[in-house]
C-alpha cells in the first residue's frame, strides 16, 4: 500500500510574513492528515521554512538542484546544502527548468544522480506539451524523460523516489487532465519502470500535477496509479491545500 503524499511547489511566490502565516496554518492541520505532506519554497525561505515546520511532520523540500557536489558555480546551490537546511526532498526536472531554462533530459539525470548521493529523495518531474500529446507523442516524451534517468543511474536509484506527471499543458492553466487521461500515462510510467524492477514500480508513487484544486483532487487521487498530487497555484492558499490534502486521506 503506498501512502500519497501532497506537495506544494510555491514557485517564486512568497514572503516572510506571507510564508509564516501560511505555513502556520498548515502546521496547525498536519496531524489531521494521513497523507504525507510536503512544501517546496524557494532557497531563501528554506530556513525560515525549517524553522517553522519543526516538530509539524510536514516534510521540507527544495524545487531544483545544482548537479554538482560543490565549487565555482555562481548562483547555484549543492544537494549537501539543501540537506543542511533540512530538505529530505527536491524537485528534479520542472518543466519549467526543462522548458524556461533549457534543462534537458541528460541535465535533469545528473541533478537526480546528484540528489540521490547526498540522500535527498528526488521528485522526478515528467510531462508532455500540448504540441506533444496533440500529436500523440505523450507516451513517447514520458518514457524518453524516464529512460533518461534509468540509464544514467539504474533502476535501483528510483526506489523510494517519487515522479511526478505533470503535463505541461494543464499546469497554471486551470485546464486539468482528465483522472482517465492522468490514470493512463501514471500506468504507463509504472509498467516501464517494471519492466527493469517490479518491486520498485510497486513501491513508487507517482503525483499528478497540473491544475489540482480542492473540486478536482478527490477523482483525481482515487484512481490506482495516482499515489498523491504536486499543487501549484493552490498550494499558497492554505484552505486549498489542506483540502486537497484532505482529498488524499
Ligand atoms: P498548478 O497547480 O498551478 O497548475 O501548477 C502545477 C505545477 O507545476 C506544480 O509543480
Amino acid at each position: 500500500m503506498r501512502r500519497k503524499l501532497v506537495a506544494g511547489n510555491w514557485k517564486m511566490h512568497g514572503s516572510l510574513s506571507r510564508n509564516g502565516e501560511l505555513l502556520g496554518q498548515l502546521a496547525a492541520h498536519a496531524g489531521e492528515m494521513a497523507c504525507e505532506m510536503l512544501v517546496c519554497p524557494p532557497f531563501p525561505y528554506l530556513a525560515q521554512a525549517q524553522l517553522l515546520l519543526a516538530g509539524s511532520g510536514i516534510g521540507l523540500g527544495a524545487q531544483n538542484l545544482s548537479e554538482h557536489p560543490v565549487g565555482a558555480f555562481t548562483g547555484e546551490v549543492s544537494a549537501d546544502m539543501l540537506a543542511d537546511f533540512g530538505c529530505r526532498h527536491v524537485l528534479v526536472g520542472h518543466s519549467e527548468r526543462r522548458s524556461l531554462f533549457a534543462e534537458s533530459d541528460v541535465l535533469v539525470a545528473a541533478k537526480f544522480e546528484a540528489a540521490r548521493r547526498a540522500g535527498l529523495v528526488p521528485v522526478l518531474c515528467v510531462g508532455e506539451t500540448l504540441a506533444e500529446r496533440e500529436a500523440g507523442l505523450t507516451g513517447e516524451v514520458v518514457s524518453r524523460q524516464l529512460l533518461a534517468v534509468l540509464q544514467r543511474t539504474g533502476v535501483a536509484a528510483m526506489r523510494d523516489a517519487l515522479v511526478a506527471y505533470e503535463p505541461v499543458w494543464a499546469i497554471g492553466t486551470g485546464r486539468t487532465a482528465t483522472p482517465a487521461q492522468a490514470q493512463e500515462v501514471h500506468a504507463a510510467i509504472r509498467s516501464l519502470v517494471a519492466g527493469y524492477d517490479a518491486d520498485v514500480a510497486g513501491g513508487l508513487r507517482i503525483l499528478y500535477g497540473g491544475s489540482v484544486k480542492p473540486q478536482n483532487a478527490l477523482e483525481l487521487f482515487g484512481q490506482p496509479d495516482i499515489d498523491g498530487g504536486l499543487i501549484g497555484g493552490a498550494a499558497l492558499v492554505a484552505e486549498d491545500f489542506l483540502a486537497i490534502c484532505r482529498a488524499a486521506n
